[in-house]
């Protein structure tokens, strides 16, 4: 997943647009770009790794005289993508995942089109998205023929010098927003961009509109889908806890999730409920609330170093940040029962390994975990939230349980039948834990407050929309 933001101004507008993109650095741990135009465009990209990318952008930017901009923290490839083309040059910027990425970025190969940028996985998915855009007889024909092309999810900034074309995802999966202050019209993936730079939102972008932003107004050049399939995971981990998407807060819906664990929880015996920094906390408040056991911290991030532990590109870069990022606090564990909450479970072995381990190491009596959404069970076609089914740990327990991969999971995904109780057991002992119970589905949907209809729960329940490549509903 990559975050996006853009703004136009009448006025410089440079702080606006480093600190609406710094505050997008959740979503992403690879690369920190920005364009504008000033006379020409002019683009910056930073590895994240490397340095404080906000003040290198400064130091970039500071000659500039800067009232148009787009910015983005991208979790894969480097960004923004600089293009001249017929249809004059531009800046682009993108976020979502695109299944059939090899076919489309042979097609354009196949009619003479280069590429210039590389990536880990093939081809820099934002530069395919520009040539797409760039082969057609307009922009806004441009990013249609991107919707109807792509199996998966992208929203995308373009700057050009007609103004700053906002278009989100066809399904609406990845959000964007539009917001304005006293000088400036922006757009940002995460609202908690908007707050201290005193935006005041809009409002959020239909599925599939497409706008046009210039320095007093907003042009919508194409309505967009009644239809959404939003990302239910937003709510649950992947979004900053100050951001709303759709109205709805995320903090607010963690502690309902919380809440939601606890009231079919109510035989439980413990001495304190605490979260695993930082998603799980607000679960863990939730739960501490509706079960009025006290909510304490067993496990502290140390936040001046490690963000995020499933962003870093590598298996062994994720697991030596997970191992080092939390510590566990030993006279507050020791000779206690504790409720753990964590937001979800994804392989399980940085739980296993750098969470449980720590706290059964630090004396606890007894472990309870409570993931706040259901077990996932396949991986995320959308966004890359997680990439393989090896990946895992529910399928890792089905293949240990059936004796080999079976297509057919259906009888896993029913809370109700005994496969499910064996997978939640098997996972229970592979964790070594007092005991496991996940949310249910319906449950996490009546936390975040929309119609079902309106998420994506493909991680979930394996069911995906038309149109995504993926048309099991
Ligand atoms: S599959 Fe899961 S992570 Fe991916 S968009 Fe859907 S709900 Fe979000």
């Amino acid at each position: 997943m990559s975050g996006l933001f853009g703004v136009i101004s009448k006025s410089d507008c440079s702080e606006f647009l480093i600190y609406g993109t710094d505050y997008h650095t959740h979503m992403g741990s690879e690369y920190g770009g920005l364009a504008v135009l000033d006379k020409d465009f002019s683009r910056y990209i930073h590895k994240m790794s490397n340095a404080n990318f906000r003040d290198r952008f400064f130091e970039n930017i500071k000659e500039l005289k800067i009232t148009k901009g787009i910015g983005c923290i991208s979790d894969l490839d480097e960004q923004p993508i600089y293009i001249k083309s017929n249809l004059g040059d531009f800046c682009i910027v993108t976020t979502g995942r695109i299944e059939n990425i090899k076919e489309l970025s042979e097609n354009l190969m196949g009619t003479g089109v280069c590429f210039t940028e590389f990536s880990k996985d093939y081809v820099n998915m934002t530069e395919v998205i520009a040539r797409i855009v760039a082969s057609s007889s307009s922009i806004v024909e441009g990013i249609k023929k991107v919707f109807q092309k792509i199996k998966g999810s992208c929203s995308l900034l373009i700057l050009s010098r007609e103004g700053l074309y906002v278009a989100r995802d066809y399904h609406g999966r990845t959000s964007l927003i539009l917001g304005k202050n006293q000088d400036s019209i922006a757009v940002c993936s995460e609202t908690c961009s908007f707050t201290n730079l005193g935006y005041k939102t809009i409002r959020d972008l239909n599925p599939g509109e497409i706008i046009l932003i210039n320095q007093d107004e907003i042009k919508t050049l194409y309505e967009g889908e009644k239809k959404k399939k939003i990302c239910a995971f937003l709510w649950i981990y992947t979004g900053f806890p100050a951001s709303d998407y759709e109205g709805i807060n995320s903090e607010i819906v963690r502690e309902r999730c919380g809440k939601a664990l606890a009231k079919r929880d109510k035989d439980i015996k413990a001495d304190f409920v605490a979260g695993v920094p930082d998603s799980g906390i607000a679960h863990a408040i939730g739960y501490a609330m509706a079960s009025k056991l006290p909510f304490r911290r067993a496990l502290v991030k140390y936040t001046p170093t490690y963000g995020r532990s499933y962003t870093p590109p590598s298996q062994f870069l994720r697991d030596l940040t997970a191992k080092m990022k939390l510590v566990p606090i030993k006279e507050i564990v020791n000779g206690n029962s504790l409720v753990i909450l964590e937001d979800s479970i994804v392989r399980g072995t940085q739980l296993k390994n750098f969470t449980v381990e720590k706290l059964w190491n630090c004396g606890a009596k007894e472990i309870h975990v409570r993931p706040a959404c259901p077990p996932l069970m396949f991986p995320c076609l959308y966004c890359n939230a997680t990439r393989t089914n090896s990946e895992l740990v529910t399928r890792r327990a089905i293949k240990e349980i059936e004796g080999k991969e079976i297509e057919n999971i259906d009888k896993y995904l029913d809370y109700t039948t005994p496969q499910y109780a064996k997978m939640i057991e098997w996972i229970r002992k592979d964790l070594n834990i007092t005991s496991l119970k996940y949310q249910t589905l319906e449950d996490m949907i009546e936390a975040i407050g929309l119609p079902e209809q309106d998420l994506c729960t493909f991680c979930w329940n394996g069911k995906g929309c038309k149109g995504c490549g993926n048309e099991t509903v």
